[in-house]
Formats: C-alpha cells, sequence, structure tokens
C-alpha cells in the first residue's frame, strides 16, 4: 500500500531526501507522495522512512492504493532495474 501525506503536514522538507524511490515532492501547499513510486520502503528498508521521521505523523498508507508485498517489490524493481532488493 503505497503512503500519502496528510493535510498535517508542515511542509518541513525532512522526509523528501530519505525516500529511497524519490517519491515525496514539495506540493502547492503540502508535500506530496507519487503513489506510482512509492514502495512502503519495500525492497530498501525495513520501514518506512517518510512515516518514521515525520515530526507530526502526516505520512499515512493510503488504502485507495491496496498492494500486496509481492507487487511492492515488483514496482521497486521496476525503480532500481539491476539492483538487487535488500531483504527483510
Ligand atoms: S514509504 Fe518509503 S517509498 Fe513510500 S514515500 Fe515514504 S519513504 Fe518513499
Ligand atoms: S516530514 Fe512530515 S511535515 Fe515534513 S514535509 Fe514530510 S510529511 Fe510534511
Amino acid at each position: 500500500m503505497a503512503y500519502k501525506i496528510t493535510d498535517e503536514c508542515i511542509s518541513c522538507g525532512a522526509c523528501e531526501p530519505e525516500c529511497p524511490n524519490e517519491a515525496i515532492t514539495e506540493g502547492e501547499t503540502i508535500y506530496v507522495i507519487e503513489a506510482d513510486k512509492c514502495t512502503e520502503c519495500v525492497g530498501t528498508h525495513d520501514s518506512s522512512r517518510c512515516a518514521d521521521i515525520c515530526p507530526v505523523d502526516a505520512c499515512a498508507t493510503d488504502p485507495d492504493h491496496e498492494e500486496s508485498r509481492e507487487q511492492l517489490l515488483e514496482k521497486w524493481r521496476g525503480i532500481h532495474p539491476g539492483e538487487t532488493p535488500a531483504a527483510s
């Protein structure tokens, strides 16, 4: 399931460089996550970096983007061709 950023976001920018898939960008009012690039950090980290680092808990799973772990890994492989996903 991809993550999304809620209206709680204070646009501190801390999450952007933490995303291993460059899925986070600054939007017009808050930061945004591109669902096609978010793997819930599957393939790189044991937990979701943006949710771990956000000071106001503005990163939440997006029920509109339900995906299995295998689907998330497949997405990761598409973003990181030729690389090996981290075991977790
Ligand atoms: S959960 Fe991971 S992959 Fe998804 S936006 Fe957050 S840091 Fe990026
Ligand atoms: S870390 Fe949290 S508050 Fe800061 S930009 Fe990201 S989502 Fe917004």
